[in-house]
């Protein structure tokens, strides 16, 4: 069992060049236990550990306005201890509250997270709300792709065999004023989510200007609902509004049974979620 621990980028291209037999792995949280899971050994790996430049987390000024980048090997302990995150990008950081155990977090990585392409994995929702981009190098040269072109399907990716995600560009949301993530799982720790609601609106005078909402394992890939938006653009955040958009995500969602919940129930939970939009803590009623 092979097993690489390049020091930097070029290196790590390189390797993935010649080895294209290779895995990548980041903090082994998925990957080890899949292949445990599944009896086999890991054959040739190209471990990112002590790739320091794909830790880093930085914020930046883009042509479209200010965003964070945050580097694939970043921790989900990372994302939380980063005051950039915590101040620019609260949807993430409450994402990342949310996730595993103190264990977990120390090792889980926010490239794994997205390479899994799981409908389950927490910082998804947050990244596609936020119209994130990830950027992807390989020894022919580097690409950047919108989340939802980067994740084709439950596991699947635009990943070629060479590549490596490099990071992930996250704009900050400027005119938002809620910034909401919740997750139902079987059990408060360590539970894989069974369905969860991040959701961002910007609500000026009680009325809310834009929103944008995003479902966790309620479909094959996150789940965004552009009619339950609609139907909250222009309404005033109250119970009947987010009841009609509830009906429309209802219908959106396309959730699977499984050990963890029925569809049914997913499909119920998805719109109640948003009801609960209407009594977040520090919200006068119909404000
Ligand atoms: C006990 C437990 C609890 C968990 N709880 C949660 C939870 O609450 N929420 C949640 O979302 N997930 C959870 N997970 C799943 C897992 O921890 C996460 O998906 C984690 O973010 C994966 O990151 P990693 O760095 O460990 O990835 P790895 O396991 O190293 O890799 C996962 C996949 O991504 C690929 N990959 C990794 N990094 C890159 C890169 N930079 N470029 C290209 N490919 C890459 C690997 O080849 C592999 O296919 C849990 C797992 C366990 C074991």
């Amino acid at each position: 069992m092979p097993l690489f621990l390049p020091t930097d980028l070029s290196e790590t291209l390189a390797l993935l060049a010649d080895h294209p037999e290779a895995r990548i792995m980041a903090g082994g949280t998925d990957l080890l236990v899949r292949l445990r899971a599944a009896g086999r050994t890991p054959g040739t790996l190209v471990c990112l550990e002590r790739v320091a430049e794909l830790g880093r987390i930085e914020a930046l000024e883009t042509a479209t306005g200010p965003a964070v980048r945050i580097g694939a090997a970043a921790t989900i302990t990372d994302l939380l201890r980063s005051d950039t995150v915590r101040q620019r990008l609260p949807l993430l950081h409450r994402a990342a509250s949310a996730f595993a155990a103190p264990t977990v977090r120390n090792a889980a990585t926010i490239g794994g997270n997205i390479c899994t392409a799981s409908p389950a994995a927490d910082t998804l929702p947050a990244l596609h709300v936020m119209n994130a981009s990830v950027e992807l190098a390989s020894r022919r040269g580097a690409r950047i792709l919108p989340m939802p072109h980067f994740v084709t399907g439950p596991g699947r990716t635009a990943l070629e065999p060479d590549e490596v995600l490099t990071g992930v560009v996250v704009p900050v949301p400027r005119i938002f004023t809620i910034h909401h993530f919740e997750k139902v799982g079987q059990r408060q720790a360590m539970a894989i989510a069974v369905v969860s609601l991040t959701a961002m609106l910007a609500v000026e005078d009680g009325r809310i200007r834009d929103a944008r909402l995003a479902w966790g394992s309620v479909g094959p890939t996150i789940v965004r609902c552009p009619e339950a938006e609609a139907i909250l653009r222009g309404s005033r955040l109250t119970l009947t509004a987010l009841t009609e958009a509830a009906r429309a995500a209802r219908r959106a969602v396309a959730p699977i049974s499984d050990v963890r919940a029925t569809a049914d129930y997913r499909r119920q939970v998805a719109g109640n979620l948003l009801l609960r939009l209407a009594d977040l803590p520090g919200r006068k009623p119909g404000s």
